[in-house]
């Protein structure tokens, strides 16, 4: 075997996997190696319609029939059952002081029936699965390996301690290791994080035992529902921070805490605070325990980090290792996928340098858009109504994005309109703020609703629909 690669990539989850699997699609000899091994435990589970919409996209486009199941619930369940996934028909949001009540609760539909439903991703399966159906598909595959690329004219010269890793150049290297930032690091790229407007860190981990959300919420509220509470990506909203829910079909549940979560260290003190803060939580938990990982409750530091370059001329490093701002709005799947059909196009064609240029700068301001769709969601806080409003700028850019053909313009990142429009919404955020009445909630909202218009074909903000969306949902295909 040759001991050259056309495209070695740093991180075997699913970003770098797929990526691996597209380049080999297309011809190339592509080296995957990750230091871990499979299964391992992995967060970022809870997919989106463009998530969806960009695989099936992918699975067509490359001749990766196996992909597509991934795309819906329906069709994972019945041709990967052994995957593990959740059902996810939309974004659930409650408001801890009011959880029960209509006036403490927000649905937005992403999908029109369950079949169609998007997922939540047991990334341990989905990771282990992908990284697997890389090495079937011609991909030289590498677990618990590291590799130092050093930069030579013509690429790569790569070095390895481990024995089995016997490839000692590539033309080009990505660095798909998320928060590890392995390349990135050893290029000393400088970093740009202290620019992040979003201030949060985490606390997570999957539980069992949990009361389904649905069992608490009185049936004639639950009767108003366009879809079951807890089959979606729960947002329990508390004074500074909140609490996601991912149930996956076997019962368990991936819970994470998100906020600026000051003056606490320990995981398990910031979680039975957090507990303690809401009668729902209180509740939910109460006869649950931490399943996975093993270890226990894990937590981060500041998750907002930025890298001020995403690719040069011989490497590149995919969104979620270039940046990442909140588990907020669920952004990472789709926008992981999104560049990863951009870095094959530009791998793939003569142009490659400029497309390169072109990736490094769209994944960046995307990641600074993100930024922006998420902040004010937390600067609105406590006010959940605030909060709630603030969304109605995310599902306007992804709604919109979802009926058009704007892939490549993700969440309008790329959208001079959308962008002023949100400057504007900025500005009536914090007027709102500050003066913190109910009629300045209330006059905040009917301005969010003139702004976002032109891109307000889901009826966002209709005095009919709200707080329960149900055509927000991609037309059927
Ligand atoms: C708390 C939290 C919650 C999130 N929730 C969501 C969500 O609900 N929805 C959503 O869409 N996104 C979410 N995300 C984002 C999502 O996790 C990422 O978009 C996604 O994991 C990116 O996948 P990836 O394969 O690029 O990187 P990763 O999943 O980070 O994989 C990196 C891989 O690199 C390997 N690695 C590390 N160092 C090295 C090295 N030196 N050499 C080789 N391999 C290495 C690791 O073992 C790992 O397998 C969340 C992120 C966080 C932090």
């Amino acid at each position: 075997m040759s001991n050259r690669v056309d495209v070695l990539i740093l991180g075997g989850g699913f970003g770098g996997s797929l990526l691996s699997l597209m380049l080999v699609q297309r011809g190339l000899q592509v080296a995957l190696v990750d230091a871990a091994a499979h299964p391992r435990f992995a967060i970022g589970e809870s997919s989106t319609p463009l998530a969806s919409r960009t695989l099936k996209a992918i699975a067509a486009e490359f001749d990766l029939p196996e992909l597509e199941p991934l795309s819906s619930w329906g069709r994972w369940k019945e041709e990967l059952p052994d995957i593990g996934c959740g059902r996810k028909r939309g974004f659930t949001y409650l408001n801890a002081a009011n959880p029960k009540s209509v006036s403490g609760q927000m649905l937005v539909a992403a999908s029109q029936r369950d079949e169609l439903a998007d997922t939540h991703w047991l990334r341990r399966d989905v990771d282990h699965w992908l990284f697997e159906l890389a090495a079937v598909r011609g991909v030289r595959t590498f677990e618990r390996t590291g590799v130092q690329p050093e930069r030579v004219p013509n690429g790569w010269r790569l070095r390895s301690l481990h024995a089995t890793f016997d490839i000692e150049h590539a033309e080009f290297v990505v660095d798909a290791t998320g928060g590890a930032k392995t390349l990135l690091r050893s290029l000393e790229i400088p970093d740009d994080s202290r620019t992040l407007q979003t201030n949060s860190r985490a606390v997570f981990g999957h539980f069992q035992n949990l009361t389904p959300l649905e069992e608490l919420i009185p049936q004639d509220v639950r009767a108003q529902h366009p879809f079951d509470c807890g089959a979606a990506a729960v947002h329990v909203v508390l004074r500074d921070r909140w609490m996601w829910q991912l149930r996956f079909d076997d019962g368990t549940v991936s819970c994470g805490i998100t906020g600026p979560l000051k003056g606490q260290s320990a995981p398990n003190e910031i979680w039975n605070a957090t507990i303690r803060e809401s009668e729902l939580l209180q509740q939910q938990f109460a006869c649950s325990n931490c399943l996975r990982p093993a270890s226990g409750l894990r937590s981060s530091s500041r998750l907002q980090r930025l890298t001020t370059q995403a690719a040069g001329p011989t490497w590149a490093a995919l969104p979620a290792t270039a940046g990442f701002v909140d588990p907020l709005h669920s952004t990472g799947i789709a926008h992981t996928l999104i560049g990863v059909a951009r870095l094959v196009e530009a791998l793939t064609t003569t142009r490659r340098e400029t497309l390169l240029e072109q990736y490094s700068g769209q994944v960046l301001s995307e990641i600074r858009h993100v930024d922006r769709l998420v902040a004010g969601c937390y600067a609105g806080l406590p006010s959940f109504d605030l909060w709630c409003t603030w969304c109605m700028l995310y599902f306007a850019a992804a709604t919109s994005g979802e009926r058009s053909d704007a892939a490549t313009d993700f969440l309008h990142a790329s959208s001079s309109a959308f962008c002023e429009m949100l400057t504007a919404a900025e500005s009536k955020l914090a007027t709102a703020i500050s003066i913190g009445s109910d009629e300045s909630t209330r006059r905040f909202q009917s301005e969010i609703a003139e702004l976002i218009e032109p891109w307000n074909s889901a009826g966002l903000l209709d005095a009919t629909a709200h707080p329960f969306y149900s055509s927000t949902a991609v037309p059927e295909n």
